[in-house]
């Protein structure tokens, strides 16, 4: 069976550089909600006007949009042959419930959540250093203050469902990776 997995951490945490390692080992479908996001801003879309203000901001866009998107995706046939890597998603417990929800509609599962756990000054030092449009300081600060709040629900709820791993994020890109492999080999 294809596996489901979701990466999981704050920004700047790694999800996306581990997410670019692993589908070249594994056959997943990487699906970002930042990039999905960014592509409608980019094109101008009716989603990406509704977007817009929550990204510019650093705030989250609200749920029905959110999920909405996200189920239309997971709908698809190459998620549905090969199972998906979810990076960015779910950012809330709200989010969650809504993913199971649909995965226990289509007979599915969470198979595992990969947790990059990476310290706030490390997490900082990265998005500054990242210089994407909406990597301003303040913006910043409001990201991580936003997720942060978000984060640990999320961290207890996949504990309680008994797909956690916890990973050492802080850590140069290979051993973590090396980590991801361990966790990836026993599903
Ligand atoms: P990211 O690249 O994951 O940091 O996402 C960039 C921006 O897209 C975030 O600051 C949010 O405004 C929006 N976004 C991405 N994923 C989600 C999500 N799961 N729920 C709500 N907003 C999201």
């Amino acid at each position: 069976m294809a596996n489901n997995l979701i990466l999981l951490g704050l920004p700047g945490a790694g999800k996306g550089t581990q997410a670019e390692f692993i589908v070249k080992d594994y056959p997943t479908v990487h699906i970002s909600t930042g990039d999905i996001f960014r592509a409608n801003l980019a094109n101008d879309t009716s989603l990406g006007k509704l977007a817009r203000e929550y990204m510019d901001a650093g705030n989250l866009v609200p749920d029905e949009i959110t999920n909405a998107m996200v189920a239309d995706r997971l709908n698809q046939d190459d998620v549905q042959a090969n199972g998906f890597m979810l990076d960015g998603y779910p950012r809330n417990e709200a989010q969650a419930e809504f993913l199971d929800h649909y995965l226990a509609e289509n007979n599915s599962a969470v198979s595992a959540t990969l947790y990059f756990e990476v310290s706030d000054s490390l997490l900082r030092e990265r998005l500054l250093g990242r210089g994407r449009a909406d990597d301003t300081p303040e913006v910043i600060d409001n990201r991580l203050e936003v997720n942060k709040a978000a984060n640990l629900p999320l961290v207890d709820y996949y504990k309680r469902a008994g797909v956690l791993h916890t990973i050492d994020g802080g850590r140069e890109l290979a051993e973590v990776y090396h980590d991801v492999k361990a966790v990836l080999d026993n599903l």
